[in-house]
């Protein structure tokens, strides 16, 4: 399990699904509902929106959909958005 996933494990259980769902949305391997729920997810939280910009940024550079080839900076960029909405 990647670092970003076992973050998430702490969070709420939606942000952990979205999260855990987002290499396959993008790889469009979801079946249609589980992609309206991770789009409807993505759409109001800011911090699973910002995942997947990184995801794609990472997909640009690396050509594939692989969360443990972010860069530790990312990651950390991540742990402290998914931090800073804890309650
Ligand atoms: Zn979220």
């Amino acid at each position: 399990m990647n670092v970003i996933a076992r973050f998430a494990r702490r969070h709420d259980l939606t942000c952990r699904r979205a999260v855990e769902l987002i290499t396959d949305y993008l790889d469009k391997a979801l079946p249609g509902r589980q992609r309206a729920d991770v789009e409807r997810h993505l759409s109001r939280c800011p911090h699973c929106s910002e995942y997947l910009r990184q995801l794609k940024a990472t997909i640009m550079a690396i050509g594939r959909v692989d969360s443990d080839q972010l860069s530790p900076d990312v990651k950390n960029t991540l742990i402290l958005l998914y931090r800073r909405n804890e309650g």
